[in-house]
């Protein structure tokens, strides 16, 4: 560009690259128009929720109380049927797939859900359908978890960091997780002894610095048993920092209650992962729960399954994150849904979850692109799946392509 330019010819220049810029969001902006949003949606959601509560016969205190979010989780057909409109076939579904997998819906979860949208995303990722039970495809443990568990409760598949399962409990239980083989007919936490043998294996291993606490559901804990996994973790000088895997602030934000984060705010640096899918998940409500962990000290990740019919659309993940970190939830990573048996139909392909990857970088800030991810066979590990941007490599330049596909010359 000619150096030699005027104000005025310069400023000329940036307000066409600027319409330029505008139009690479329009189609995106247009998209929002139809997309259901958490926020937007929150006066239909209290609506259902008036009408969930009536059903119950519960009082406002009793709705922000966990333990009633929890004992009064909808798993029966019959009451079901009184909450949401079902037509017979899908009560049959529910019915049939419900005798082979668990499912259960916490009361505030069941109110995200557009009574009159059969498509609606929520709805599809906690209400049993025939194709669970349908599915011949996928394997039990794809992962080969069995294999990399040195004590019961322990996963380890990494140099320095492990998984610690807690609990095999859930507020909700997703229709596609990943590890259904473990998640029994019954809720049950670890028992004791089992994770004081997965604590003395991190004490008897140095090199352990990360430690996730997760499940099921890791904030199935009462308070109590949570404060005691911190403290004997904060008792090895080799372990930096925890990690807690929970969907709760999605799927029944209540838990985040004060004596939980009195108790995270004791044992800083901790980081909670949760698992956000789609933007109608963002409300409100759950930002108040994000909130007030970001003010106990904890920093927040998000962790997607790019699920189809659910979120396999780029506008969809990048409303997702972009709203995301409007309640302070960093986008951590974006999952290729594993052959996991009775989840076939929600896997989409590879090129999508890049396709969503390529859509994100440039359009949108940095802050909201997570890391696109495989889980390699075996257990071998998370395996990053990236657009391509170096075209080529001569002795003393590159070719490169940026996120609007112009290709330039770049010297090394
Ligand atoms: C995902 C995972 C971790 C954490 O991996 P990060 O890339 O550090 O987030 C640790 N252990 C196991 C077994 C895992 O599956």
């Amino acid at each position: 560009m000619a150096a030699n330019k005027s104000l005025e010819e310069k400023q000329k220049i940036a307000h066409e690259r600027s319409d330029e810029l505008k139009n690479a969001v329009s189609d995106y902006r247009e998209a929002l128009q139809k997309m259901p949003i958490g926020f937007e949606r929150w006066p239909q959601i209290l609506e259902n929720q008036k009408r969930i509560k009536e059903y119950f016969k519960a009082s406002e205190q009793d709705w922000e109380n966990w333990r009633w979010q929890l004992k009064n989780r909808i798993t029966t057909i019959d009451v079901l049927k009184e909450l949401l409109p079902l037509d017979k076939q899908e009560l049959d579904e529910i019915d049939k797939t419900g005798s082979r997998y668990r499912w259960a819906v916490s009361p505030y979860y069941l109110s995200l859900i557009d009574p009159d949208d059969p498509d609606d995303p929520v709805k599809k990722q906690c209400i049993p359908t025939i194709n669970e039970y349908i599915d011949q495809e996928g394997y039990d443990d794809p992962m080969g978890e069995e294999y990399t568990s040195p004590t019961s409760a322990v996963t380890r598949r990494y140099p320095d960091r492990l998984i610690i399962k807690v609990t095999n409990q859930c507020a909700m239980y997703c229709r596609h997780c990943q590890r259904r083989r473990g998640i029994g007919e019954k809720d049950l936490a670890t028992p004791r002894e089992e994770l004081e043998e997965a604590i003395d294996y991190v004490r008897n291993n140095e090199e352990i610095r990360d430690v996730l606490l997760t499940g099921g559901d890791g904030l199935m804990l009462d308070n109590q048993t949570v404060a005691w996994l911190l403290e004997e973790l904060d008792s090895i000088p080799h372990v930096e920092i925890k990690r807690f895997g929970s969907r709760t602030m999605v799927t029944m934000p209540q838990r985040i209650d004060d004596e939980l984060c009195r108790i995270f705010s004791e044992h800083l640096p901790l980081y909670v992962i949760t698992h956000y899918n789609h933007p109608l998940e963002v409300t409100p409500r759950a930002r108040e729960a994000c909130f007030k962990l970001a003010r106990s000290g904890v920093s927040m990740g998000n962790q997607t399954v790019l699920l189809k019919g659910v979120n396999n659309d780029p506008f969809v993940i990048r409303k997702l994150n972009q709203d995301l970190l409007k309640m302070m939830v960093r986008p951590y990573l974006i999952f290729h849904a594993k052959a996991v048996k009775g989840t076939s139909h929600f896997r989409t392909k590879v090129e999508e979850g890049i396709e969503v990857m390529e859509k994100l970088r440039g359009y949108t800030s940095g802050l909201a692109i997570p890391n696109f991810v495989v889980n390699a066979p075996f257990g071998l590990g998370k395996t990053p799946m990236l657009p391509e941007y170096l075209i080529s490599m001569g002795k003393d330049y590159l070719k490169i392509r940026t996120w609007e596909n112009k290709v330039v010359h770049y010297d090394n």
